[in-house]
């Protein structure tokens, strides 16, 4: 089935005065920030997005000052035609596109840093990453301006850090998290498979199942030191090198824990070959749903 192109703004001022007439028409507009590339789980973000509101605004914006000076910026893989294609497909009001040039101009200076919860985890191993996301975030937010902004709860630190960064600042926005879509052997989608070869994607999925395997020792009342270090071996077994971090967390607050008396997280990041992969799994004290 074809679509009719989906409408592409580039500049804030137009993007600005067709959100505002939405929402004057009484419409609750919802902003998906993406850096392209979409799959799937991009958009179970749209349909999301469509079920919470009356209008949704697509970003796509590969941010340079996220990555850093050794990661994959410039072969970060970028298919416009296609993913407006798919954004047309799933029912997508607006794409938001700014250039480089119009989201840093000249003598760009100001950053948003958010202390405490961009410490440890990806924080402790891609420097200055968090406050690439946050500025970023923030700008995307007061460009378009929406009722509600969704993310991925595949990248759950950087929604902590969205969630904080918009509480203390103010923004009159709600940050909503999207639980994470899976392909059906458990690996979490994201656009960064693409850079798996066969063998590597055939190993890949022992990242969700060492999780889930912690997460469901936790949920028995398991302590953090032996299920992080079987976990840890079976990561190692399965390829995963280095392994960067696999941690349990406060799902909250992001605090180291010993047990599950609290909502908690299971998280980690290991490389395959050349590529990291992250993902992270929930796990409930029992009794808790
Ligand atoms: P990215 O393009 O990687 O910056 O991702 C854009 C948004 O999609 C972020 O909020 C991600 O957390 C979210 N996302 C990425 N992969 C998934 C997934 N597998 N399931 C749900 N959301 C995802």
């Amino acid at each position: 089935m074809s679509h009719a192109p989906i409408p592409r703004f580039t500049a804030v001022a137009p993007l600005r005065a067709e959100v505002s007439g939405w929402r004057r028409a009484g419409e609750r507009v919802v902003l998906v920030p993406t850096m392209g590339a979409l799959h799937a789980g991009h958009l179970a973000l749209m349909a999301r997005a469509k079920e919470v509101g009356q209008r949704v605004v697509a970003s796509i914006f590969v941010n340079p000052t996220q990555f850093g000076p050794n990661e994959d910026f410039s072969r970060y893989p970028r298919d416009t035609a296609t993913d407006l294609s798919l954004l047309a497909q799933a029912g997508v009001d607006a794409a938001y596109l700014p250039e480089v040039s119009g989201m840093y101009p000249e003598h760009f200076s100001t950053r948003i840093e958010v202390d405490g919860l961009t410490e440890g985890l990806c924080g402790a191993y891609r420097p200055g990453h968090f406050s690439g996301v946050a500025t970023v975030v923030t700008k995307l937010l007061n460009q378009v301006q929406p009722d509600i902004a969704l993310f991925g709860e595949k990248d759950f630190q950087q929604l902590l850090v969205i969630r904080r960064a918009v509480r203390d600042l103010d923004l009159p926005v709600e940050i909503q998290g999207v639980p994470t879509l899976r392909e059906v052997d458990g690996l979490a989608l994201s656009s960064r498979n693409r850079y798996l070869d066969a063998d590597e994607r055939a190993r890949a999925p022992h990242l969700q199942a060492v999780l889930a395997r912690i997460g469901e020792g936790l949920a028995a009342g398991g302590h953090a030191g032996p299920l992080l270090a079987e976990g840890r071996a079976a990561l190692k077994a399965a390829g995963f090198d280095p392994v960067q971090y696999l941690e349990i967390r406060d799902a909250e607050t992001l605090a180291p824990v010993e047990r599950a008396t609290r909502p908690v997280r299971v998280l980690a990041a290991a490389y395959l070959g050349r590529t990291r992969l992250i993902d992270n799994v929930p796990a409930n004290p029992a009794g808790l749903a």
